[in-house]
């Protein structure tokens, strides 16, 4: 296990059981990080089957890892012990490469480079790093600039870097907004360099990162000969093509955002992406109020108002990316839009109004197993 000597590794097995009592999970979406709730976001149910069932044949593996792009991974495989080792390190391998050239955490990674100097001159880029940026550029005008990259500076204004306890003053607000916007940094597609045409500038991959390393696993795994299972990177989760044993889809189930040990219902998946941004999982608190870590890059406030936001869409970065914009756009007239462009992405809006009540509103045909919010 090439990942083991740093990242908390651990697998078990699954077993069939009969259908009926169905039910194994594979859990998602623990931030490792102390301060913040280890809430799961989705729960993977793969129908069928569960970890150790006693004396039933074994289906495959699932493995669980901690502490990879500040989350937690989990992989389901259906193959024997050494083969879904194997497959689970090669898996963490293309995270790990994810994080070494995107995380703003590591002071060398590409991305810190990048942020560090783009504003003293054009920076050039890797392939790779050319490839995401290409990427979120797309998604900052589809989404009319709500998702965008270079939110970094309001990350940290609002304490997601370093903590604070009172809430930014508007001059404060204003001063980072001359920092925050794809329409202040030149790409210039040729030379695939980038230069930010003010200082201070940062770009935060966080919302798209985690889809975009889903897809390149997955890559990795087909060009391994695998098309069956389910890898889990912090929530964001893809199966492959091929179902589980005996299944003819995996079945995902969506958090509740305010009772979150609970589930609302479970999504039938094929060869699919599930993300969802919520309100709930990574927040702080400021003069007694609490402010989601999604910002709203035109206002530089935190977003409120909305509870989650899930999207299964064909591949993972469009997930990852599409929860993240619909979630600042609130939905509304802008799904609408993208789902003309999108048709085969479903939408799981959870809105919360000012007394905390909430509310629902689904698209695309998926969804029918998700319960009303009374019974929430
Ligand atoms: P999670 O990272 O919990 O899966 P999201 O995919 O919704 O949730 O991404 C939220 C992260 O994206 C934030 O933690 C931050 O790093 C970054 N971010 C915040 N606001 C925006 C925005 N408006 N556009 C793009 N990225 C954002
Ligand atoms: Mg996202």
């Amino acid at each position: 296990m090439v990942w083991r000597g740093y990242i908390n590794a651990s697998i078990s097995k699954l077993a069939a059981i009969p259908a009926k009592e169905s039910t194994c999970h594979v859990t998602a979406n623990a931030p490792v990080c102390r301060s913040i709730p280890a809430f799961l976001l989705l729960i993977a149910l793969l129908t069928g089957c569960r970890p150790e069932a006693p004396e039933a044949e074994t289906l495959g593996y699932s493995l669980h890892y901690e502490g990879i792009m500040g989350t937690v991974a989990n992989f389901t495989f259906y193959a024997d012990e050494r083969t879904a080792r194997e497959l689970g390190d090669a898996t963490m391998e293309v995270f790990e490469q994810v994080n070494q050239r995107f995380s703003t955490y590591i002071e060398d990674s590409e991305l810190s480079r990048l942020n560090a100097s783009a504003h003293l001159a054009p920076f050039s880029c890797s392939a790779e790093m050319w490839e995401l940026l290409v990427l979120a550029r797309r998604a900052y005008a589809e989404s009319h600039g709500a998702f965008d990259i270079s939110a970094g500076p309001l990350m940290r204004l609002w304490g997601f870097y370093r903590k604070r306890d009172s809430v930014p003053s508007q001059a404060e607000i204003e001063e980072i907004l001359q920092r925050v916007g794809l329409d202040k940094v030149i790409f210039d597609d040729d030379a695939r360099t980038v230069f930010f045409t003010q200082p201070e500038m940062m770009l935060d991959s966080g919302g798209i990162a985690k889809g975009y390393a889903l897809d390149l696993a997955a890559d990795r795994l087909r060009e391994l000969g695998v098309t069956r299972g389910v890898i889990d990177l912090g929530g964001n989760i893809r199966v492959l093509q091929d179902p589980p044993p005996g299944r003819d889809h995996y079945s995902i189930a969506v958090r509740n955002p305010r009772r979150t040990r609970k589930t609302i219902g479970l999504v039938p998946m094929l060869d699919q992406s599930i993300a969802t941004s919520g309100d709930y999982e990574r927040y702080v608190m400021l003069d007694d109020k609490r402010y989601s870590h999604i910002m709203d890059p035109r206002t530089g406030y935190p977003v409120e108002g909305m509870a989650s936001v899930t999207v299964v869409a064909p591949d993972g970065t469009l997930s990852d990316y599409l929860s993240t914009a619909i979630f600042v756009n609130r939905g509304g007239p802008y799904i609408a839009e993208l789902l003309r462009q999108y048709p085969e992405v479903d939408v799981l809006v959870i809105k919360a109004d000012a007394g905390g009540q909430l509310s629902k509103v689904t698209y695309g045909d998926i969804w029918s197993d998700v319960m009303e919010p009374e019974q929430w």
